[in-house]
């Protein structure tokens, strides 16, 4: 058999989070070894159940989705979409603006396909979800990472986002709140970002899967809400906010001004139709999940809730280690700490990661899975109970302090 190489036009697609580390601890959970997985954002794992409604409404369905729906979705899925969009001031015209999609990865890599050309430029924040550098990149386009700054608390630096705009720039992607930093932005910087995007004729990509986990009382405000005048496509989905990671079931809606974008927009409504549907069961319990009444995710991100006492765990834990730093989130499941690389002699982040687990058999993504430039940088998806998780930031103490120069 001739030798079968893998495709040049994976070169530049990774994904760190399921890595070469993560394929070690796999080895080392199979040879019986417990790692503690603070590596991935799949509550699942960690005890977290669907609401009762949900997974009501998925048992229920299971007679009546059996055949293909419509490209976009089902219907009365996608009108429990608009009502959503409605109540976020989201200006999504009509139910055709809408497609349900094997969660909002598929639906990332689709519009990457529809939207570029080779050489073609997006603008993504660093650091970042890595499915988005590596949709830009396998769909031919070359992202382009802008700062979040974090002596800002990790907020966009506009300016860096400015300069990197050049005549191959399609567009801007805003990850709010964020993966991995657990930033939530205010309204002024996304407005700042808008005005970019004006100025220089760009598309809004808005993942917002993380919209409804945002703690202290703060309000999620929806980027497309502010730019009804431009293109923004907005993305959503039930993994995070109803915990239901597996069942696959996200979707975009196509908001404010389509003027221009005919074709892009063609050409996701061709792509959707090649692949026939989304899973249409996980399509069916989108009204269930997103009633307004459900008030299932209020109760995890409010003192007593699980999501805001075990932020709160992580945050104690990794305050009492000597040479971490870290901003706390507001947002989302994850830290993204600052190790004190020189005190610790730490040159590689991957190595660190690979040497935590070998010896505290914790898991954590080290900070280039997510594009950081620099090896100071770990992310911890902080979903385990409270007291696991202050035991695995004091493991953590004692791995560094071993090192300490
Ligand atoms: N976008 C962000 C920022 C994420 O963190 C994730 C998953 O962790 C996704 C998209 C993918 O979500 P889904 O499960 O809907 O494919």
């Amino acid at each position: 058999m001739k030798m079968q190489e893998r495709s040049q036009r994976l070169q530049a697609v990774s994904y760190g989070i399921r890595g070469p580390v993560m394929q070690e601890a796999q080895k080392m959970m199979a040879s019986g070894i417990d790692v503690l997985r603070l590596n991935i954002g799949n509550p699942a794992v960690y005890g977290f159940r669907a609401p009762k409604a949900v997974s009501d409404a998925m048992a229920a369905c299971v007679m009546d989705t059996q055949g293909y729906s419509d490209s976009k979705g089902l219907l009365y899925a996608r009108e429990a979409i608009l009502r959503y969009c409605k109540k976020k001031n989201i200006p999504c015209e009509s139910v055709d603006d809408i497609y349900t999609g094997n969660g909002v990865s598929e639906l990332i890599i689709t519009t990457m396909q529809a939207l570029l050309n080779e050489g073609d430029e997006v603008l993504v924040p660093c650091p970042n979800y890595p499915l988005w550098t590596s949709a830009v990149s396998l769909s031919g386009g070359k992202p382009v990472h802008y700062i979040c700054d974090e002596s800002s608390e990790w907020l966009p630096d506009i300016e860096d986002m400015r300069k990197k705009i050049t005549d191959r720039t399609k567009a801007i992607l805003v990850i709010n709140p964020n993966n991995p930093t657990g930033a939530l932005y205010p309204k002024e910087i996304l407005e700042k970002i808008a005005d970019l995007a004006r100025e220089h004729e760009l598309v809004l990509l808005a993942d917002e899967i993380y919209d409804r986990i945002v703690m202290d009382g703060r309000e999620h405000v929806a980027l497309a809400s502010l730019a009804p005048d431009l293109l923004t496509i907005s993305y959503n989905g039930l993994s995070k906010s109803h915990l239901v990671c597996g069942f696959r079931s996200g979707w975009l809606c196509v908001c404010g001004n389509k003027k221009g974008a005919e074709g892009f927009l063609d050409g996701i409504k061709l792509l959707t139709s090649t692949r026939l549907c989304s899973n249409v069961p996980a399509q069916a319990i989108i009204p269930a999940a997103m009633d307004e009444t459900l008030d299932s995710t209020n109760e995890l991100i409010t003192p007593g809730g699980r999501l805001y006492e075990q932020r709160e765990a992580v945050c104690r834990g990794l305050a009492n280690i000597p040479g971490i730093s870290f901003v706390k989130p507001k947002g989302a499941l994850y830290i993204f700490p600052k190790v004190d690389v020189a005190r610790f002699g730490i040159e590689n982040d991957e190595k660190f990661a690979f040497e935590l687990l070998k010896e505290k058999h914790i898991l954590v993504t080290h900070g280039a899975g997510f594009n950081m430039p620099t090896p100071d940088h770990f992310r911890i998806a902080y979903l385990p109970r409270a007291d696991i998780l202050e035991k695995a930031c004091a493991d953590i103490g004692d791995f560094l302090s071993k090192r300490a120069k």
